[in-house]
């Protein structure tokens, strides 16, 4: 357990002096809301379903997210897409040219990109050759400055996940926040972090409804941390963004509880049939153990292979300029007719 955390300590000095946009509609949302009048966010009074602005905390979908992970609603923050969510994390806690977050190389690229956008350095450290964090370096790499380590796991483009000793060797160590990124974790038989949110407070999780819930097209991210945290993040947040829409599909995908438990079993079983299927392919020479709907493979010229495929009309990630990730190509699982088809066009080439 962490003793001595501090968030204040964390935040920029503008953030924690923020006066943050109120709107009016904030405060009446209840369900006596349903008989006022309307006169003050300057909308077209004629009902066409969206000719409101949207809820601004998302109660509707919060209070499903918090009966189905039994956690409460002022520990989630609502984005759209988990970019937002990253973003707003960015420009909370990291003071422009001055700053530093740590990221563990090869992952997901929009760390990277977001901390160019905000002016922050990137502090990028290499994965183990099994794609696990390697604590010492990281430690060594952070100073007073290093406000936040993203860990993605269960990781893009690896597909594994980080060993819970290590993670929580970070956890207590590192002095900064430690952003865990989920995204694939429905796709994992390990447990989420979430569980133990309230043994580290400077713990911050990250999931989205892009990846297992099949909602790529409404953007919707979701954060889970402290209150203190989600309060901070809640200052800054654009007041309205997540709209009506977005927020509408939202809940009636998350009420979906056995079809998306349905689509999630589908798409395991299919990663499995493909990987056995992988094998057969002579030009492969490694396949890496995948907890998301994805696979990373290790070919003998992945910018070969890649073009090959685009020209028979397969898109895939070619990932080979990443480190530890030479001619490896990454492959989304796909419908059974989508995989059988790449299997049958990589047995061509
Ligand atoms: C796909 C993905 C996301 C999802 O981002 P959204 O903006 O929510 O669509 C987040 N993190 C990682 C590692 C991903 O691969």
């Amino acid at each position: 357990m962490i003793v001595d955390f501090n968030i204040n300590t964390l935040v920029r000095a503008n953030i924690k002096e923020l006066q943050p946009y109120s709107s009016a509609r904030d405060e009446y949302t209840d369900a006596t809301s349903k008989e006022m009048i309307f006169l003050d966010a300057n909308e077209n009074p004629f009902e066409n379903g969206v000719n409101r602005y949207p809820d601004p905390q998302q109660h509707a979908v919060k209070s499903l997210l918090s009966e189905m992970k039994n956690i409460d609603p002022k520990n989630i923050l609502l984005g759209n897409g988990s970019d937002e969510v990253l973003d707003l994390i960015f420009r909370a806690f990291c003071e422009p040219n001055f700053d530093n977050v740590i990221t563990l190389s090869p992952t997901y690229g929009m760390y990277g990109v977001l901390a160019n956008i905000n002016a922050i350095e990137n502090r990028c450290i290499l994965l183990s050759d099994n794609f696990q964090p390697r604590v010492d370096p990281i430690l060594k790499a952070a100073d007073a400055q290093s406000k936040i380590l993203f860990l993605c796991s269960p990781n893009n483009p690896s597909g594994n996940s980080f060993s819970t000793e290590t993670v929580e060797k970070l956890l207590l160590n590192f002095k900064g926040l430690v952003v865990i990124d989920e995204a694939y974790i429905d796709f994992s038989d390990k447990k989420s972090w979430l569980e133990k949110l309230r043994l580290f407070p400077n713990l911050v999780i990250t999931q989205t409804l892009s990846k297992a819930y099949g909602l790529a097209g409404i953007r919707l991210g979701v954060c889970y941390a402290s209150q203190e945290i989600i309060a901070i993040l809640n200052s800054i947040k654009p007041p309205y963004n997540v709209n009506e829409l977005s927020q509408q599909k939202a809940v009636e995908r998350l009420l979906k509880v056995d079809e998306v438990a349905q689509e999630i079993v589908k798409i395991k079983e299919e990663r499995a049939l493909l990987i056995l299927n992988l094998k057969a392919i002579s030009y492969i020479q490694e396949i890496y153990p995948s907890e998301c709907n994805f696979v990373l493979v290790k070919v003998d010229n992945a910018t070969k292979r890649y073009d090959e495929l685009i020209v028979k009309g397969i898109v895939i990630r070619n990932r080979t300029t990443q480190p530890l990730c030479d001619n490896c190509l990454r492959l989304t699982i796909g419908t059974r007719l989508e995989n059988n088809r790449l299997i049958q066009v990589l047995k061509e080439i």
